[in-house]
């Protein structure tokens, strides 16, 4: 196949172990700037909900009628000198992200008033409603929850992202499973520094009174927490003075009727968030605490699909760069939430340690069940090499879903389309070697040589560009392999 393929057999044949060894695809890449006007690309729904200084509606794509969620946010109504980069701040942390947890992000649009961030559809309620419906929650149900907001924690400060406005009103919960979709005072954190930011009800008193870290979040969780086991705040006053001078000298109390009924593991985790900084517990330890263990091995998910996911990665092969990258595309833009909400679930079944992304000895643990120990040892090798787009030696949410998803599904002549817009940026119906290295490697690391020697793989009529035919072509022709290879199997 390709433009020179003889001259090349055995050297590039499109492998990329041939040819991308330091490249790296990340998730972010198919996370853009779209430059069409919004309605052009979605028909707005109803208004989902309105805040100071955003409106978030249900929209639909037309192209396909996807139900997403888009928040549409006043530029005028942002405060302060630096609203661009504000914008762009908080673009780029959302970009980011990759966690069950949190909401999925799909793109941007921009004009001269607002900002528009297209978003995974939730069928959730908001948190906070649901806290005021219930009293208090039972130990198992507030673990469950604080699991949740723990991992989401551990894996942004592992990032040294803080998200620094965490409250219920930040997040929805759809059974229960909770998902984060708010990002906008997140903010990548290296030193200790000085900002007011967040809500004065779930702000640690050194973001209030001094510097902060990513530590500040713990702080908050801490609140969540006692607000679930008791049904109030712990530092409310009489007024806004008195709760800001009880969070500043961390006075809050842990006895009384309701708290001789919660058990003392509990309330030491209280006592590890609610403090000063100093002392305060980490998310990663918070996660492992033994209040959090005790019920996690209860609740333990079953997840009936987790043998066919097994089987789907152990299968996974990636035999082309530019195939990859449609197959990430597809992965981040095209897949149903159904889908995301199984395997969802089956990724923090496997990752056990809940840091957001699964580990050689993750996997070796999971296949050691059917296939011993020495199999499963060399299967992870061979899982690895495949699925390990980025090369930082971890399997992340979005190359788990890639590989466990069964991408024939969504190989669909419009949804190949999609793709194929997506990489052709200035629309001229073909892609470039310079459209190609944008999506493909953010970083650039692969030389533009190589990068041509790629395109020529897949360029059948040699123009130098990769127009629509041949781009379906280099994707169908996967599933059709694939197709065969089943059906092999089972004859
Ligand atoms: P926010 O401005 O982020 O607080 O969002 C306002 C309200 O819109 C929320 O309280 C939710 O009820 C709703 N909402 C926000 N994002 C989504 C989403 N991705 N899916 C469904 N509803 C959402």
């Amino acid at each position: 196949m390709g433009c020179a393929i003889s001259s090349r057999k055995g050297k590039l044949d499109g492998n990329r172990h041939d040819v991308d060894s330091k490249g790296s695809i990340k998730p972010s890449a198919f996370v853009a700037e779209n430059t069409n006007r919004l309605t052009d690309i979605y028909k707005l729904g109803k208004l989902l909900g309105s805040g100071a200084y955003a409106d978030v509606r249900i929209c639909y794509l037309k192209e396909n009628g996807a139900k997403r969620a888009v928040k549409i946010i006043k530029k005028q109504s942002l405060s302060g000198n630096n609203i661009r980069q504000k914008i762009e701040n908080e673009k780029e942390i959302i970009k980011s992200l990759d966690h069950p947890n949190i909401i999925r992000f799909y793109e941007f649009f921009e004009d001269a008033k607002k900002l528009y961030i297209i978003m995974e559809y939730s069928n959730g309620s908001e948190f906070f409603s649901q806290i005021l419906q219930n009293e208090s929650y039972s130990e198992i149900q507030a673990a469950k929850i604080m699991y949740q907001i723990f991992s989401i924690l551990s894996y942004l400060h592992d990032k040294n992202i803080a998200h620094r406005d965490l409250k219920p009103e930040s997040m929805l919960i759809d059974k229960d499973t909770l998902k984060v979709i708010d990002f906008a005072e997140a903010s990548v954190i290296t030193t200790r520094i000085s900002q007011k930011v967040g809500s004065l009800f779930y702000s640690a008193p050194e973001v209030m009174f001094g510097t902060h870290t990513t530590s500040c979040d713990l702080w908050s969780a801490g609140v969540i927490l006692y607000i679930l086991l008791t049904g109030y705040h712990p530092f409310s006053g009489i007024n806004d003075d008195e709760t800001l001078k009880n969070i500043k000298n961390i006075k809050y109390t842990t006895t009384g009727k309701i708290w001789n009924q919660i058990s003392s593991l509990a309330k030491e985790l209280v006592s590890l968030l609610l403090c000063d900084h100093s002392r305060r517990i980490s998310a990663n330890d918070a996660l492992h605490h033994p209040w959090i263990l005790n019920f996690t091995q209860i609740f333990s998910p079953e997840t009936p699909i987790i043998s066919s996911a097994l089987e789907n990665l152990k299968h996974f092969t990636n035999t082309s760069v530019l195939r990859d990258a449609v197959h990430f595309f597809l992965t981040m833009q095209r897949v149903s939430t159904g889908d995301i909400k199984i395997l969802g679930e089956v990724f923090k079944k496997i990752d056990k340690n809940d840091d957001g992304k699964i580990s050689k000895q993750e996997l070796i643990n999971e296949y050691t069940n059917t296939l011993g120990v020495i199999q499963a040892e060399s299967e992870v090798e061979k899982i690895m090499k495949e699925v390990d787009t980025n090369n930082d030696g971890y399997i992340n949410y979005t190359e788990f879903l890639k590989a466990a998803l069964d991408i024939r599904k969504m190989l669909s002549i419009e949804n190949l389309r999609a793709a194929f817009r997506n990489f052709d940026k200035d629309f001229s119906g073909r892609i470039s070697v310079l459209e190609l290295k944008r999506v493909v490697s953010e970083r650039n690391l692969l030389s533009h040589k190589t990068w041509t020697e790629i395109l020529k793989e897949v360029d059948l009529n040699c123009d130098g560009e990769i127009d629509l035919i041949e781009f379906e072509k280099l994707v169908l022709m996967k599933g059709q392999a694939e197709t065969e290879e089943n059906a092999d199997d089972k004859n």
